[in-house]
Parts: structure tokens; C-alpha cells; sequence
């Protein structure tokens, strides 16, 4: 526990995970001084990942969704202002805007998180035509579902296919249309996003790689198919754009704050003006895992730890950004663990049996390991991340050697 002394107001805007978490750490580490929590959205503050996961199977109750209880907030006098999106920081006056409304801080956290990226063919508008970043989109689309037999999934990305994999579970005919030749950008190395194309088309999923939608063709107003860059034409009742998200900076940005592939950070989470820190989906922040380069992740590792960091850096604690990356994609029976970044490795390792889907790709960038891609192999993806963040870790020829086993490893390392 650390305490404070002088008390402050800290004003958290954004109540997603990242704010959250941020609001739950200074409580926790003993801030005593006045917090308020504001967030756009007017639902109970919740996680986003089960949105895509056992919410749209129906397996995760609502009630599971939220991060606390109604109860919480004000048994900890957090402030909690929902329904409420900021329209205006007056960084001299230390002051936020929500319409007429006012608020002073002395600290402010922006975690704005990220907005879906939209599809700009003819169509777009059509109803039928989603995208799922918030509770009521996930809300519109389990509706959809329930109705539709063709759907089409545009972008082969992490959450459309744990989309896609749920759907065609439901037995509704399902396309993916991915505009690149595999499948998850650069986010897996090739061989893991070759085994996600394969595992899927043989469970029924049709995916089409190197294609992309040219217009969304409708009656009396909703969607009835999809015309494609081939050529083709596919029947949907359902289209789900899950094409990319892209920072939330208009506020930081009409402050004047720093902007660089979301709100610049240094290291310390602070933005370009000494009172403002921003975390989570919205900042771009140097990282040690991509050799100090700026980077922006999308991920619920780096907006916990970037919550817990800037309540400790708030306290009088700062400490640099340095959590090894981690992620997770839930895609029917399959379930990927990231930890660290594969981008840029020149060499990999696969270790575990690819026909029983259970195996771990080790990816090296010369003889350091970078990142470790495992499916349905979570002890392996555990110590993948102590192994990541070693000094001293495995190299190429210790992980290809017979009896190679990453947790003794990462006990040694
Ligand atoms: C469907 C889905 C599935 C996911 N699955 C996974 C997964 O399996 N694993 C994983 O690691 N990550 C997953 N993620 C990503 C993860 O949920 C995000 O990285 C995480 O939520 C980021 O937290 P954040 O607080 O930065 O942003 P968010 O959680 O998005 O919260 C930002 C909040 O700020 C609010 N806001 C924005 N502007 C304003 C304003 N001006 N005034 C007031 N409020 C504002 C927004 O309304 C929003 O509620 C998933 C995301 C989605 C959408």
C-alpha cells in the first residue's frame, strides 16, 4: 500500500478495461483523494473479449460481463458518470467538457480505447450490415443471428473469425472474405495463420483470401447479399465488418496532445502535457518487446497492465512499460495464446503435434525468441512469457533438441 498525502482529483475518462483497471489500482493502492470514472457507454463498465466469445454462444451470463458490481464503485467512492462522452479538455483551466457539465482534475487519464474501422462501399448502410466493438453491438448481432442463414464476415482478423467459428457452429452457412492472402494481417506468423485457414475450412467455413466486398447489395433495406471483388456474388442476411479499429485520439488531438499512431506516451504513460496520461487501446507507447519502437496493441494484457502502471506512477511510483505482450483468440476449439511480438523473425521452431491441434510455435529473431504462438497448449504459452522477458532465454538449437520442455526451461532461464 502506498499513500498519499495531498489530495488530488484524478478524473479516468473512459471506463473500459484500461480505466477500470486504473480506477480499481488507485483505490487499491491507496489513493485517498477524489476519483471520478466517466465513461460514454451507459452499460455497467464490462470486458469486451466474451462479446465474440460466450456471449454470442449464449454460454457467458450478463451478469459475467461486468468488471465490478454496481456496489463496488460506490463502496470505494469511485464517481462513476456513465452515459457521459467528453467532448472538450481545457488544459489550462484543468478542466473537462461534457455539454454544459464541468470537471476539474488535477490528474487525467484518458482511455478512450479504439473505434471499429467502417467499410466504405456502396451498401455500407444498409441494416443487417454490423460491426461489434460495444455491448449493444454485440447485443444487434446475436439478434441477427438468430434469423439469418448466410452470413458474410468481412476481414479475416481475430474477431471475425472467433465470429465466424461460433457461426458456422450454429450451422449458418458463413464466408470469410479476407482482402489479403492469409488469414490475421501480420499478428501470427505464417504457418499459425495457414493452420487457422486450414482448421477452419475443415470445420465448413468458407474462406476466401485475396478477396474483399465492392458493394453490399440490399432489399426494402437490409442486406440480402454481397457482390465481391472477384466477381461473385454471395447471399447474406448478416454482414459483419471486422476490418480493424483505429485509435480514439479526437479528443486528446483537439487538445493539442501529442498524436502518433494514437496519443503519444512516453514510457511513463505520460502524454505531452504533464497532467494528462493516457492508457490502453488509444496510446501508442515505446515498448521493449519491438526494441523501443512506439507501438499501439489492442489488448486486454496491455490495458490491465497500463491501468495498474499509471495508478502507480499517479501515487508517486512511476515505473517504465515493460509487460511482455500477451493475447488470446478463442475460435471454436481452438485457443490461441500469443506472448510477445513475432513481427520481424527470421526463424521458427514447431514443437507439440499440428495434427492434434496442440502445438507451440517458437519464433526467433536471430538466436533471440521473439514470440511463442500456441494452440490449445497453455502451459507451453505461460512459460513462453517468462522465457520472452528472460535476459538470457532459449536459442533456435535448444528448442529443436528432443525433450525440449519450456517449462523447465523457463524455471532455468
Ligand atoms: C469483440 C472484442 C473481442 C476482444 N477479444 C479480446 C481477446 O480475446 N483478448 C484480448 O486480449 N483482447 C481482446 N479484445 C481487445 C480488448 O477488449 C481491448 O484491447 C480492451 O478493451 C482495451 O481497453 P481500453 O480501456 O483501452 O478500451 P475500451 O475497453 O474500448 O474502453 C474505452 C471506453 O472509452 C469510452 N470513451 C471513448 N471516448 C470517450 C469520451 N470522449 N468520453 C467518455 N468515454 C469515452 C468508450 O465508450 C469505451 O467504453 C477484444 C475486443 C473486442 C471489441
Amino acid at each position: 500500500m502506498v499513500g498519499e498525502s495531498i489530495e488530488r482529483t484524478v478524473v479516468v475518462v473512459g471506463a473500459g478495461q484500461a480505466g477500470c483497471q486504473a480506477a480499481s489500482s488507485l483505490r487499491q493502492d491507496g489513493f485517498v483523494g477524489r476519483l471520478i470514472l466517466v465513461g460514454a457507454e451507459s452499460h455497467l463498465p464490462y470486458q469486451r473479449p466474451p462479446l465474440s466469445k460466450g456471449h454470442l454462444t449464449r454460454t457467458a451470463p450478463r451478469d459475467s460481463l461486468w468488471f465490478r458490481p454496481h456496489a463496488w464503485y460506490r463502496d470505494n467512492d469511485v464517481e462513476l458518470h456513465l452515459g457521459r462522452t467528453i467532448d472538450a479538455i481545457d488544459r489550462t483551466g484543468r478542466t473537462i467538457h461534457c455539454g454544459e457539465q464541468r470537471i476539474n482534475y488535477d490528474v487525467l487519464v484518458l482511455a478512450l480505447g479504439a473505434r471499429n474501422r467502417a467499410l466504405d462501399v456502396p451498401g455500407a448502410g444498409l441494416e443487417g450490415v454490423l460491426s461489434l466493438r460495444s455491448l449493444d453491438d454485440a447485443d444487434a448481432l446475436l439478434k441477427r443471428l438468430d434469423t439469418a442463414d448466410d452470413i458474410v464476415i468481412v476481414g479475416g482478423g481475430f474477431i471475425g473469425l472467433e465470429v465466424a467459428a461460433t457461426a458456422a457452429a450454429l450451422g449458418k452457412r458463413t464466408t470469410v472474405l479476407e482482402v489479403s492472402e492469409r488469414l490475421m494481417g501480420r499478428a501470427v506468423s505464417n504457418g499459425t495463420a495457414e493452420f487457422l485457414l486450414q482448421a477452419h475450412r475443415s470445420r465448413g467455413l468458407t474462406i476466401e483470401l485475396g478477396t474483399t466486398v465492392v458493394e453490399l447489395v440490399g432489399r426494402g433495406g437490409a442486406v440480402e447479399a454481397v457482390l465481391t471483388s472477384d466477381g461473385g456474388r454471395i447471399p447474406a442476411q448478416l454482414v459483419l465488418v471486422g476490418i480493424g479499429a483505429a485509435p480514439e485520439t479526437h479528443l486528446a488531438a483537439e487538445a493539442g496532445l501529442e498524436i502518433d499512431n494514437g496519443i503519444a506516451v512516453d514510457e511513463y504513460l505520460r502524454t505531452s502535457d504533464p497532467d494528462i496520461y493516457a492508457i490502453g487501446d488509444c496510446v501508442s507507447c515505446p515498448n521493449p518487446y519491438a526494441g523501443g519502437a512506439r507501438i499501439r496493441l489492442e489488448s486486454v494484457q496491455n490495458a490491465v497492465s497500463q491501468g495498474r502502471l499509471v495508478a502507480a506512477a499517479i501515487l508517486g511510483h512511476p515505473a517504465p512499460y515493460d509487460a511482455v505482450p500477451w493475447f488470446w483468440s478463442d475460435q471454436a476449439d481452438i485457443k490461441l495464446q500469443i506472448a510477445g511480438l513475432s513481427l520481424g523473425h527470421t526463424e521458427v521452431v514447431i514443437k507439440g503435434d499440428v495434427a492434434a491441434r496442440r502445438f507451440s510455435t517458437y519464433c526467433f529473431a536471430g538466436e533471440r525468441l521473439i514470440g511463442v504462438e500456441s494452440v490449445n497448449s497453455p502451459g507451453d504459452h505461460l512459460a513462453a512469457r517468462r522465457l520472452i522477458s528472460a535476459a538470457e532465454t532459449v536459442s533456435p538449437a535448444e528448442v529443436r533438441a528432443d525433450g525440449f520442455n519450456p517449462k523447465v526451461a523457463a524455471r532455468k532461464h
